[in-house]
């Protein structure tokens, strides 16, 4: 049966492999056997039901809470060539009765109802009436009480199994802490069901922190060195939301507002804009949420500070959904940390407040702290990362560094001191920065000892060292009126220099950047795939992402796929869209070759690229014994053989001929699924390195077949 499953991935979803997790989800369904997952947004839950559904006899019926989203979800489910359809409120009694026959005449795979059907007698009675293959709840937590999304309709769903018992169950999920977990199980009344944790870790996603100081014009700047892709942008008030879109549309960006103070129609309308590309920019609340599926959100703003990183991981967690690189860019102040203590410190129950602060905390240190974010994230919901750095976040990648501060901090501190912890950070800062100010004179305060000490620095390095002091929790703020500093004790040990004090900035010049080559896709071929992306799916009236994912267009101007079957190589298209979209695009790709052919041979990599570089004659006799042997259509290992040397060597040695623009064809040395593979790898990676390819593909490829390939596509 597994074997028919691989065989549908490919077929009908486009997909070379599976995700992690996916296929023991499968394996358990189609073995009619109970399931319980929690996997991250973007991990790819659809395909765990729908590949089963397809394969069984009888209908799924898909469970999902969000009306709105129901239409888009059947839409992309057909256009992959599954047959679905779905009931809800929103259809037409016309409509209605179509779906209820296409029911009873069992032409359905699918079905997607919303958790209020299961209160309704009638609707029961038509499911007892059908054979049925399993049931799947989608968005699982929100049965918990103790979740962060409690909806009382999906109580009616403890009756499935009572109700259907001879149909599995399987409940996803992509938030549940553990106690959620057990709580949705026992609610389902799930029966041994095969449970998958999966890692909260989203790899394509870079996290990076900036400090927050002029926010709109870095968002602007931001916005301008990304000018077609989607993003989101999350503020915490109605207020600076439509600040925020204002001031970018007023610079030329087609920006809208999504709050909860807009009308019921704004907002549907906003969304289904931002959902069909027409617009790009969201300007958001944490409203603004559970009805995005869109998969090619390619950033995630956050002009202030979540309240926790839980809802930080969710809010980024919406970029990337198709597994391509996505940003993820937080803007950080340490008065937006005052701002949420004033609000945690109106709460009324102390331990709500407990909580509150600590949560709180973590946010800052992920913030804050000198440690990868991915790290921190992780270490939050409780795993460990399994790596020292992830090479995806600013701390990684150099772009910040750690730089010792303890002078400027001591600074700071014995300014605090002398004034007997009785100041504010701005006037503070001034005493250290040497400020002539009315209130400065007024107290005397140019007579300290300290004032002026930091003269060489401008008051933004003070106010941001004292950020960072009450960031690590040297300093505390009141919480009067208006907030003073004091000392706590690790204060204190850094003014008496008994412990350093370091603090995160960002360089001016990064150092570590990754490798772009290998990772990139022809701009000009992705604008124009893009733009008959959109075209085909106005006229078919669905989302862009339904047609294709992001991720198929970048192979697409990656590959440049010439014929059906090249395009069947593209992750992501499968028969049917290969059928109805396949020869638009090709056409597409086509014209695009002809207008730029020094493009397209250079990265027309489903073909030998043929190196156009001037020969040099390699030096060193025993690389050109390896030529003598390759021009004679020898394969590595052949070549290995009779050199008696090692693989290792020969794929340095066919290295060194393509550096030195010898023309070689790469199908003599590796097949060509392989080398899509690996080049896949590289470019999903983004890595430049042999380690992380050989590594992900889990002793499927060897460091030798990746060094080749790497080889050729320099
Ligand atoms: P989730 O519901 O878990 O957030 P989706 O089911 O929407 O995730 O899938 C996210 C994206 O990943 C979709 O674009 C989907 O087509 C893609 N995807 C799913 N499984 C695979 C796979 N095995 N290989 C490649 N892409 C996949
Ligand atoms: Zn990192």
């Amino acid at each position: 049966m597994m074997d028919k499953a691989q065989e549908v991935l490919k077929r009908v979803f486009g997909f070379d492999r599976f995700r992690p997790n996916q296929q023991e989800i499968v394996a358990a369904l189609l073995n009619r056997r109970d399931v319980f997952a929690v996997m991250p947004t973007g991990g790819g839950k659809s395909l765990c039901y729908q590949l089963p559904a397809q394969l069984l006899d009888g209908l799924c019926v898909v469970v999902s809470p969000l009306i709105s989203l129901m239409k888009d979800q059947v839409d992309a489910a057909k256009t992959t060539g599954l047959n679905a359809e779905f009931l809800n409120s929103s259809l037409s009694a016309g409509e209605r009765r179509r779906v209820f026959q296409a029911l009873e005449n069992r032409q359905l795979d699918l079905l997607y109802v919303s958790p209020e059907r299961f209160a309704m007698p009638e609707f029961v009675a038509v499911l007892q009436k059908l054979e049925l293959s399993f049931f799947a709840i989608d968005e699982a937590h929100c049965i918990s009480e103790w979740g962060h999304d409690f909806r009382p309709d999906y109580l009616s769903l403890s009756r499935i199994i009572e109700l259907f018992p001879r149909a599995a169950v399987a409940a996803f999920t992509a938030t549940a802490t553990h106690q959620v977990q057990e709580d949705i199980i026992n609610k389902l009344g799930l029966r041994k069901p095969h449970r998958v944790r999966a890692s909260f870790d989203r790899p394509n996603l870079f996290y990076q922190v900036l400090s927050k100081e002029n926010l709109e014009i870095q968002i602007l700047q931001f916005l301008r060195e990304r000018p077609d892709e989607s993003g989101i942008i999350y503020r915490t008030t109605r207020k600076s939301v439509e600040a925020t879109a204002d001031f970018l549309r007023g610079q030329g960006i087609k920006a809208l507002p999504y709050h909860a103070g807009l009308s019921d129609s704004e907002r549907k309308s906003h969304q289904e804009q931002f959902n069909r590309d027409e617009i790009h920019v969201v300007v958001a609340t944490i409203a603004f949420g559970m009805g995005i599926d869109k998969s090619n959100v390619r950033f995630v703003i956050h002009g202030d500070l979540p309240k926790n990183v839980e809802g930080y991981y969710q809010e980024t967690g919406r970029a990337g959904r198709d597994g391509e690189p996505a940003h993820c860019c937080l803007y950080f102040s340490q008065s937006d940390t005052v701002k949420i203590r004033y609000f945690i410190d109106q709460m009324e129950s102390p331990v709500e407040q407990k909580i509150a602060i600590h949560q709180l905390n973590k946010m800052v240190q992920t913030a804050q702290n000198n440690v990868c974010r991915r790290k921190s994230i992780l270490g939050y919901f409780g795993e460990t990362y399994p790596k020292s750095e992830c090479g995806t976040c600013d701390v990684c990648t150099g772009e910040v560094e750690c730089i010792d501060a303890t002078v400027d901090a001591q600074k700071i501190l014995s300014a605090i001191v002398r004034t007997g912890e009785k100041l504010g950070a701005v006037h503070i800062a001034d005493i250290v920065a040497g400020a002539d100010t009315e209130r400065i004179r007024q107290f005397g305060h140019d007579k300290l000892k300290t004032y002026g000490v930091g003269r060489d620095c401008d008051k933004r390095h003070w106010r941001r060292i004292i950020d960072d002091l009450i960031g690590q929790n040297h300093l505390c703020l009141t919480d009067d009126q208006y907030p003073v500093l004091q000392f706590t004790e690790k204060g204190q040990a850094v003014l008496r220099g008994q412990k350093p004090f370091k603090v995160l900035r960002k360089k001016d010049k990064p150092v570590k950047r990754r490798a772009a080559s290998v990772s990139d896709f022809s701009a000009g071929l992705f604008e124009e795939l893009r733009v008959v992306r959109k075209r085909i799916a106005q006229d078919s009236g669905v989302p862009p992402f339904v047609v294709f994912s992001d991720q198929t267009l970048h192979e697409m101007a990656r590959y440049f796929p010439d014929s059906p079957a090249a395009m069947r190589m593209i992750v992501g298209v499968g028969v049917n869209k290969l059928e109805r979209f396949g020869p638009t695009f090709l056409e597409v790709i086509r014209a695009y070759k002809n207008a730029h052919p020094e493009e397209a041979a250079a990265r027309s990599v489903l073909h030998v690229p043929v190196s156009t570089v001037r020969k040099k004659q390699p030096k060193g006799d025993s690389v050109r014994e390896t030529l003598d042997l390759v021009k004679q259509g020898m394969n590595m290992e052949q070549i290995a053989e009779r050199r008696n040397l090692s693989l290792g060597t020969i794929s340095q040695h066919i290295e060194k001929l393509l550096g030195a623009g010898e023309t070689l064809d790469v199908d003599q040395f590796i097949d060509p699924a392989k080398r899509i593979k690996i080049e896949r790898l590289f470019a999903r990676l983004q890595a430049d390195t042999l380690g992380p390819v050989v590594e992900a593909a889990k002793g499927s490829i060897t460091y030798e077949e990746a060094r080749l390939v790497r080889a050729f596509m320099q």
